[in-house]
C-alpha cells in the first residue's frame, strides 16, 4: 500500500480546518493540528492524524467537549488538580502545562493533576513542553476507554496502555524524552500495523482466547484481543502505578470495569522541576552530559549505536520536515468517511484523498 508524502504545514492547515468546521475555536484548532502533526514529524503516525476518525466520532457522541476550559477544582499549595471535563486533551494537556510551568519556574517545582481530559495524544509532547521552558518533569498517564491490556500473568483485558513519559531539557542539545506506552505496543500502533497490511511482532497480542498472535485485525475481532504489558512483571507494575496516581490520585476515573464509551480518557500526574529555580542547573547540566557520553562510550567502534531516548523521533522530525510526512490511502480513507459522516467538508483533506 503507497503512502503519499504531504507537506506538513499542508497537513497542518487540512486538521486545522476540519476541526475550526467541526466547531473549535481557531486557538485550540491551531493547538490540535499542531500536537497532532508533531506526533507524524516525530514518526508517532498511530498518534498523528490517524485519530481524526476517532476524535469525530467521539465529539459526535459527546466523548469529546471543543472548546472546553480547565476547572480548577485543588490547590494545595504543593499540588493543583484541574478538572478537563472532557475538553480537547490537545487543548487542556496545554493549558494545565502552561500553569504548572507557571508554579514551578516561581516555586521550583510543581505537582499538577489533569483529570477526565480526552486523548492527552503523545505524551512525550508535554514533557517538550515543559524541556523547552527548561523544566524537568515525570508523567503519569491512565485510560479508560474499555480495557484492552491484560495484566502480568493473566490473558484477560483490564487497564488500557497506560503511557509514562519523562522529559531532561539540556543547554545547546534536544532534550532525553523517554515515551512510551506500558503495553509492548500502543493501541494506535495496531492500527497502523493493521491499515499499512503488516504483520504484528511476536509477544504483542493475544487473541479473545489467550493465544500468542501476530494478526492486528484479531485486537478488532468480536470478542477483541488483548494487548500484553512491555517487559513483564516491571511493566505491568508500572502500568498500575500510572492508573492509580494518574486517576485514582486526583479523584479521576479509573478503568475498573469491562464498560466502554467511544471517547478515549485520559488522567495524567505530572511533576515538574525548574533545575534553575533550586539551584542544581550547573551540577544538572554538567553531570546530565558526563552520564550521557559515558553510556553513549559503551562501544568506541559503533559511535552513535547506543542512543537517547528522544533520539529516534528527533532523528525522524528531521527527516520527515524534509521529505513529507507518509500518509497511506487507508488512513486518508478514514478521515474523509468520518468527517463525512458527521456532516463536515474538510476540503483539504477531500483533495489529498483524491490525489491517491
Ligand atoms: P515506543 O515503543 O516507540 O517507544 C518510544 C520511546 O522509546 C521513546 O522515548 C523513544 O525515544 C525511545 N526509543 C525508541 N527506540 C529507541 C532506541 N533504539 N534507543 C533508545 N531509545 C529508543 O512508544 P509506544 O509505546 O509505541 O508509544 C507511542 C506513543 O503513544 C507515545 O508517545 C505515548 O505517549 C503514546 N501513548 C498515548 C496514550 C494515550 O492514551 N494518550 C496511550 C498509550 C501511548
Amino acid at each position: 500500500m503507497v503512502a503519499l508524502p504531504v507537506e506538513p504545514e499542508l497537513l497542518r492547515r487540512a486538521v486545522v480546518e476540519l476541526f475550526e468546521v467541526a466547531g473549535a475555536t481557531a486557538e485550540n484548532a491551531r493547538l490540535i493540528a499542531g500536537h497532532l502533526i508533531e506526533a507524524n514529524l516525530r514518526g508517532h503516525d498511530s498518534h498523528g492524524v490517524g485519530v481524526v476518525p476517532l476524535y469525530l466520532k467521539s465529539i459526535s457522541a459527546g466523548g469529546m467537549v471543543l472548546n472546553q476550559t480547565l476547572k480548577p477544582v485543588v490547590d494545595s499549595g504543593g499540588m493543583v488538580i484541574f478538572d478537563a471535563g472532557r475538553g480537547v486533551g490537545q487543548v487542556m494537556g496545554h493549558r494545565a502545562m502552561e500553569a504548572g510551568i507557571e508554579l514551578a519556574q516561581a516555586q521550583g517545582s510543581a505537582i499538577v493533576g489533569l483529570r477526565n481530559s480526552h486523548h492527552l495524544g503523545r505524551i512525550g509532547h508535554w514533557a517538550e513542553q515543559c524541556a523547552a521552558a527548561g523544566l524537568v518533569s515525570i508523567h503519569f498517564v491512565n485510560v479508560v476507554a474499555g480495557p484492552i491490556v491484560a495484566p502480568f500473568g493473566g490473558t484477560k483485558a483490564r487497564l488500557g496502555t497506560n503511557p509514562f513519559a519523562a522529559g531532561f531539557p539540556r543547554a545547546g542539545a534536544e532534550p532525553v524524552v523517554v515515551d512510551f506506552a506500558t503495553s509492548r505496543l500502543a493501541m494506535g500502533k495496531i492500527r497502523v500495523y493493521r491499515n499499512q497490511g503488516k504483520k504484528l511482532p511476536d509477544n504483542a497480542l493475544l487473541t479473545a482466547d489467550g493465544l500468542p498472535t501476530n494478526n492486528p485485525d484479531d485486537l478488532f475481532a468480536e470478542p477483541p484481543g488483548v494487548l500484553v504489558p512491555f517487559g513483564e512483571h516491571k511493566g505491568w507494575g508500572l502500568a498500575l502505578a500510572c492508573e492509580l496516581l494518574g486517576a485514582a490520585l486526583l479523584g479521576g476515573e479509573t478503568q475498573h470495569d469491562g464498560a466502554s464509551d467511544p471517547a478515549v480518557i485520559n488522567s495524567m500526574l505530572s511533576i515538574l522541576v525548574s533545575p534553575e529555580r533550586i539551584g542544581t542547573l550547573d551540577v544538572f547540566g554538567s553531570e546530565m552530559a558526563q552520564v550521557l557520553a559515558w553510556v553513549q562510550s559503551e562501544n568506541a567502534e559503533k559511535p552513535g549505536q547506543v542512543l537517547l531516548p528522544g533520539q529516534p523521533e528527533q532523528a525522524v522530525r528531521r527527516q520527515r520536515m524534509d521529505e513529507g510526512i507518509p500518509i497511506d490511502p487507508t488512513t486518508l480513507g478514514q478521515i474523509v468517511e468520518a468527517a463525512s459522516e458527521s456532516g463536515l467538508k474538510g476540503l483539504i483533506f477531500q483533495n489529498l484523498a483524491r490525489e491517491l
